[in-house]
């Protein structure tokens, strides 16, 4: 596997950043931001991304604040930031795709060569930029129509001392809740922390945030997570944070509640809601105001995402519901 190709554009103190190009024809015309901060001493390397989701402002702005950070306070090892990964739909307000192929970047992991522009690019950033990362860390939260709870995702494969690992990496964030995604299941698949962990890499992802909006509070649950990540790692030894204020509930999957029409909907529940089994999540109504039923919870849980924009397609994946234990 080459390397990316950095073209520099300035240098501070342990900070460098540039633009990235790699190697493979499909992404030719490809130019993404990095910043590489990187001590002395040898140590782990940190990867970073954000802005797959180029809406998700909260991740990519906590982004801006870990480049910073590291900058300042990095002892050993290295960490790489992609701060914005879905550049070709950054400046067009892209939902979710990558508008070069009209691929969701966020279910092709582990990414593939022969692919069209959004596998190459995945499969690029993890073996080629992420290729030697101690921790890949998937900064995400709050595409245009959406509100998603501060969760955090990573996947278990049943070697007992590799996911202690992962799992205390994930715990490093004041979240809602951790999804520890169980070892056998399969309704989960192709995010880079889903997939990492099969290739015996450690990777953790991170959501919080809505709308497009920036929200300080959730700006700051993904830099402390991936700071606290830094100081757990022994790159850094920043002050410690307070105690936490979340409860960082452990769930081990999550489904989705889709629209059963196209029309209208009243949501009366938010992400971060605990629900009981048969509650409403909301009222349907047809496009003339006409009431068309209810959306109820399969099951008990609790809600880490929802689609927060009142005009729904039938089918469209609406609500991530995590089931509760007990
Ligand atoms: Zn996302």
């Amino acid at each position: 596997m080459t390397s990316p190709q950095k073209q520099l554009i300035g240098t501070r103190g342990l900070l460098s950043w540039g633009t990235l190009r790699f190697a493979h024809p499909a992404l030719a015309d490809l130019h993404l931001p990095y910043f590489d901060i990187v001590a002395d001493a040898p140590g782990p390397k940190l990867a970073i991304i954000a802005g797959m989701h180029p809406n998700e402002v909260d991740a990519m702005e906590a982004a801006l604040r870990l480049k910073a950070h590291f900058a300042e306070h990095l002892l050993k090892g290295s960490v790489s930031i992609i701060p914005v990964l879905n550049m070709p739909g950054l400046f067009e307000h892209a939902e979710f795709v990558c508008p070069i192929d009209g691929k969701n970047m966020n279910f092709l992991a582990p990414g593939d060569p022969a692919g069209s522009f959004s596998q190459v690019l995945v499969h690029s950033v993890l073996h080629e930029w992420a290729a030697h990362a101690e921790v890949f860390i998937d900064l995400h939260g709050g595409d245009l129509r959406e509100e998603v709870a501060r969760f955090v995702m990573c996947q278990m494969t049943g070697n007992a001392e590799f996911d202690q690992r992962t799992r205390a990496l994930a715990h490093q964030f004041d979240a809602d809740s951790i999804v520890e995604f169980a070892s056998d299941q399969t309704s989960n698949r192709g995010r880079a922390t889903n997939e990492l962990p099969w290739l015996g890499r450690h990777a953790v992802m991170a959501e919080g945030g809505a709308n497009g909006v920036l929200d300080p509070g959730c700006i700051e649950f993904h830099f402390q997570g991936v700071a606290n990540i830094g100081r757990y790692l022994g790159l850094t030894d920043d002050q410690a944070p307070a105690a936490r204020r979340r409860n960082n509930v452990v769930v081990s999957n999550f489904g989705k509640v889709e629209a059963p029409i196209s029309g209208r909907l009243y949501l009366e529940v938010a992400a971060g809601d605990r629900v009981a089994a048969g509650q409403r999540l909301g009222r349907l109504q047809d496009i003339y105001g006409d009431p068309q039923g209810e959306l109820l919870a399969p099951h008990a849980g609790l809600i880490l995402m929802v689609v927060n924009h009142p005009i729904v397609n039938q089918g469209e994946w609406l609500i991530s519901l995590a089931p509760l234990p007990g």
